[in-house]
């Protein structure tokens, strides 16, 4: 039998009890006390009531919850003493009809799991779309997480834990995600495209107008064409445009969307989300014959990543009239100018073609981009959406500290010039100044002894500096108080230095009336509202400069991993992506365009 949140609002709590019974093993007492916290507007709070429970339960509650799950594969399942759940679970993954190896190496990983962290491996073998994961991602998984640190280990199975629940209570509830179903399965479709030298590995490659990024254009355009956009095509610059007109088809647009080039092995959900999501939304509008007040207008971005050309946001820049003629001359590592590139892809490949890709700004309302976060905070929540309140501004600099190589053993310690430790106990600075600030963010991420040696104290050492903040001003005094410990630094210890600014982005602080928006359709959700910063670039930084402009977060998995391959979402998140979406543009509809 189905039941309704209403149903369950409404029920004694023993009778709302024994409904939720099932979701966490042999724990009823997760929903119970979750249960006290009705009536629930959505399934999302309900979820988000029963983590609470269990992070406020403190570790020996956690750790005693994992304990009564089964072993993977193991002697309760051989012996057929299973939960109901969790016949179901291990069945549907296939894990029932290992082969003796599989079967095998399954038991050896039970035991090291077992014997390093004390308690069993819980992994949601539904996976990420609710459909069930391969024994081999089963097995690789398993491997990978023999690896991580204890405390990790265990929050890692807590969202595990949840993440069945959050199956099993879908089950109950007779709910499916289909929005976000189909989000997912637009970025498994899209992700079969890779450039050559990485399709044959299995990774995803995407890079500016290669025989893949074209695949994925008319991909893309053939989404749009079928979701029910009006006009689709592709700019100068290569970008997948798609307009759903408002009612008024001259009315103000709001303009949305994200990149769909990769880093090299990247993952399937980076910049991709951003363009699916409102895709699934003009679909949801166009078949229930609905028109906005305002157009839509979704670009695939054609470039952000700046992997095959030394250049960044070509597609966004375009938009905004920020194109610098020289990049046309650039050449790629093969050779190919970016000119001949744009050619052989069946664009003008001319200045003048691009120029006229700049948008007449104020025909728009404003930006909105969706983007999976990339950072662990989210995941670490356990949270599925996050509201950005700024893209951090960044400097970068490449330097280096001289002072002198001498010998190992016979340079005396108060007679040394070592650049080494300087650059050393200049990046503990680093690390303590960027702590002292919220929302500051400082790296050294390079850091070098150019032909050094096992028996010579560091003469030379170059090294980078990433330094990144919420606004410039934050950003600039981290700068200054670095540089200034630098030269005492090097001062002190009798060395000097050289040090070259390399790049330098502005803050992009989010419009706050557009904050607010997605502020409100988070709260729709029945959800927290989290704020945060974004630490990496993002198109939105682009638009920034011409129009306001605000991201939505989505929590990635595997401790938010991006760049890489492990970079994963789970349907149930993306649904409630969309959803988000669909309120703002409610929201938009109540105000005059
Ligand atoms: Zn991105």
């Amino acid at each position: 039998m189905t039941i309704t949140l209403d149903q369950l609002n409404a029920a004694p709590a023993a009778e709302a009890a024994r409904w939720l019974d099932g979701l966490y093993e042999h724990s009823p007492w997760i929903a119970e006390r979750a249960l006290q916290r009705r009536p629930f507007t959505s399934l999302a709070q309900l979820k988000r009531a029963m983590v609470e429970v269990l992070a406020e339960a403190g570790r020996d509650a956690q750790v005693a919850l994992i304990r009564a799950h089964p072993e993977l594969a193991g002697k309760a399942m051989v012996s057929k003493t299973l939960t109901a759940e969790s016949t179901n679970e291990q069945t549907t993954s296939g894990l029932t009809n290992c082969s003796p190896q599989e079967f095998a190496r399954i038991q050896q990983l039970n035991a090291d799991y077992n014997a390093k962290f004390g308690w069993p491996f819980i992994l949601a073998v539904r996976g990420p779309r609710g459909t069930g994961l391969s024994r081999a991602e089963i097995i690789a998984t398993f491997a990978r997480r023999l690896d991580n640190h204890p405390d990790y280990e265990l929050a890692e199975c807590l969202r595990n834990i949840h993440r069945i629940a959050e199956i099993r209570l879908n089950d109950k509830f007779g709910h499916e995600p289909v929005l976000g179903n189909q989000v997912w399965d637009c970025a498994e479709i899209l992700a079969r495209h890779s450039d050559p030298g990485y399709a044959e590995h299995g990774q995803l490659t995407v890079t500016y107008l290669t025989n893949a990024h074209q695949a994925c254009q008319m991909q893309l355009q053939r989404w749009m064409r079928d979701c029910g956009f009006d006009e689709v095509r592709v700019d100068a610059v290569g970008n997948v445009v798609g307009v759903y007109h408002g009612s008024d088809p001259s009315a103000k647009r709001l303009l949305t969307g994200s990149h769909f080039d990769t880093v090299r092995n990247g993952g399937k959900y980076d910049g991709r989300l951003g363009i699916f999501v409102p895709l699934v939304c003009v679909r949801e509008l166009h078949l229930a014959g609905r028109r906005l007040p305002f157009g839509l207008e979704v670009i695939g971005f054609a470039e952000e990543e700046g992997q095959r050309y030394k250049a960044t946001f070509l597609g966004s820049g375009a938009v905004t009239g920020d194109f610098a003629p020289a990049w046309l001359d650039q050449r790629d590592a093969d050779g190919i100018t970016m000119r001949e590139a744009m050619k052989a892809a069946g664009l003008p490949g001319t200045l003048d073609a691009i120029r006229a890709g700049k948008r007449d700004l104020s025909r728009y309302l404003g930006f909105v981009e969706v983007h999976i976060e990339q950072g662990p905070v989210l995941n670490e929540l356990d949270l599925p959406l996050g509201v950005v309140t700024s893209i951090n501004g960044s400097v970068r600099y490449l330097g280096e500290v001289i002072g002198m190589a001498s010998h190992a053993g016979t340079t005396p310690m108060d007679r040394r010039r070592d650049a080494a430790v300087a650059v050393a106990e200049l990046a503990q600075f680093v690390e303590k100044r960027a702590s002292s600030v919220p929302d500051v963010v400082g790296t050294i991420g390079m850091l070098n002894v150019p032909s050094g040696s096992i028996n010579v104290v560091p003469g030379r050492c170059t090294f980078s500096l990433d330094l990144r903040a919420t606004t410039n001003e934050a950003r600039d005094a981290l700068a200054r108080d670095v540089l200034a410990e630098l030269e005492s630094i090097c001062t002190r210890r009798g060395l000097h230095f050289k040090v070259e600014e390399t790049m330098r982005a502005a803050a992009a602080p989010s419009a706050p009336e557009w904050q607010r928006r997605w502020e409100r359709a988070v709260e729709s959700l029945g959800l927290p509202v989290f704020r945060m910063p974004s630490g990496a670039g993002h198109d939105a930084m682009k638009l920034h400069e011409v129009m306001p402009q605000a991201m939505l977060f989505l929590r990635g998995l595997n401790a938010g991993i991006s760049h890489n391959p492990l970079e994963s979402i789970t349907n149930d998140d993306a649904e409630l992506c969309v959803r988000a979406f669909q309120h703002l543009l409610g929201q938009l509809e109540e105000v005059p365009a």
